[in-house]
């Protein structure tokens, strides 16, 4: 029977990740295991690649300061690029509860040591962007170490430097059942084989629930189809923009290759593992952007191009991470509720420690553990994308 020290539950970014941390911490025996051929077929290779800092909440902030720098600097501790690209996220605000929303918000992030978000002047915004429609625009912040990254290459990078560092990976093997021993966690059985193991995380991004459930744990995680259109070619906008949000509607766009990718949180969607792309999606996204971007009434968009993938959706927008007292051996990174590309740094490093150490100094814990539903300890991040 195969042996591992830890085995980690799902190849995407955030699995990479933590058997990078692991095994750069020196924990070798480090079995990652993917059921799909290939890595990335999941939520990884579906995202918009967005990183940002500007959360409402200290603990999404601390997540992003590790995490942002940890791109910045990705090809030189990997060898291995990230794309990351700082060109910032910028919210506009339309209404005077926006801006208190905002400000109150730049004073939590100022507070956790974030300075690199300014306030802006609706003349300023005018000035810098005059393709966007400012008349019912009261200002913004604009974060500046906020930016894009490549999801996938992240990943690769991840996963090729923990396979170095001693890491394996099963891709084409799905693990199937949980295997437990006196109430703790004795291996994992998958369609490659059964593997002893005292540790298990669960890594399986919006398939979560399901593999919790191998161990007996009721994982609060449910998938949400979000859907992206990226259009043709589009020179009319600087290809130099931030991530720009429209908080009037939830609107949001960034420059994507000759063209933009065009978001929007459709609030009719509903949980579930749908990941067809609807042609109607078009229509309502494309009069938000003429909207804000009058310019965009000219924008060109091949359905064909266009694609939906899964959110991971926790009741408080928040990632569980850690143990599962209940399952001793048994730990979750899961439900990051459309941020888990962002925070899959601060993950790894997390969960790192408390298998490793049993405690992390990145962030309070406590405040992300499973545990928090059942006390009822639920966090609220108003800004979620
Ligand atoms: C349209 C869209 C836009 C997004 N935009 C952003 C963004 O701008 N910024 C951001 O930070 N995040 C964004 N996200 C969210 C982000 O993509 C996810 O949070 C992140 O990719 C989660 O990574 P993961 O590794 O946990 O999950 P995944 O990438 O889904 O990986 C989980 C893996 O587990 C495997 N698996 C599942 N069950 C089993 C099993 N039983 N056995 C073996 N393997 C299994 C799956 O095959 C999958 O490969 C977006 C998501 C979508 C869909």
């Amino acid at each position: 029977m195969q042996t591992a020290d830890v085995v980690i539950i799902g190849g995407g970014i955030v699995g990479s990740s933590i058997a990078w941390h692991l095994t750069a911490a020196g924990c070798k025996d480090v079995l990652v295991i993917e059921r799909e051929t290939h890595q990335g077929k999941g939520s990884t290779g579906k995202s918009m690649g967005g990183v940002r800092a500007q959360f409402a909440t200290p603990v999404n902030i601390r997540m992003s300061l590790y995490s942002i720098p940890f791109y910045a600097a990705f090809e030189e501790r990997l060898g291995h690029p990230s794309g990351y690209r700082p060109q910032g996220y910028l919210f506009l605000a339309t209404k005077p509860a926006h801006l208190d929303y905002l400000r109150a918000n730049h004073e939590r992030q100022l507070a956790e040591g974030l300075k690199t978000v300014e306030r802006l002047a609706t003349e300023e915004i005018a000035r810098q962007f005059p393709q966007l429609r400012t008349d019912d625009v009261l200002g913004g912040h604009f974060g500046s170490s906020d930016g894009f990254v490549d999801p996938y290459s992240a990943m690769v990078g991840f996963m090729t430097r923990a396979g170095e560092q001693g890491a394996k990976l099963w891709r084409d093997a799905a693990v199937t059942a949980i295997k437990m021993d006196h109430g703790r966690i004795a291996g994992v059985e998958s369609t490659r084989g059964t593997v002893a193991t005292r540790t298990v995380i669960n890594a399986a991004g919006p398939w979560a629930a399901e593999v919790a459930r191998l161990a007996g744990v009721d994982l609060p995680v449910e998938p949400l189809r979000r859907m992206l259109i990226p259009t043709e070619p589009f020179d009319q906008f600087p290809h130099t923009a931030p991530m720009i949000i429209d908080m009037s509607n939830g609107f949001h766009f960034r420059p994507e290759a000759l063209g933009f990718l065009l978001a929007w949180n459709d609030p009719e969607e509903s949980p579930g593992y749908k990941t067809d792309f609807d042609p109607a999606f078009i229509e309502k996204v494309l009069t938000r952007a003429a909207d804000r971007v009058p310019c965009f009434e000219n924008l060109a968009v091949n359905p064909k191009r266009c694609w939906a993938g899964l959110y991971e959706m926790t009741p408080d927008h928040h990632p569980i991470l850690g143990p599962v007292a209940e399952v001793p051996g048994f730990f979750c990174a899961n439900g990051f509720s459309g941020h888990g590309v962002m925070h899959a740094p601060a993950t790894g490093k997390v969960l790192s420690d408390l298998v490793l150490k049993g405690k992390t100094d990145l962030i309070d814990a406590r405040l992300l553990s499973f545990s928090r539903f059942a006390a009822g300890r639920l966090l609220t991040e108003t800004a979620v994308l």
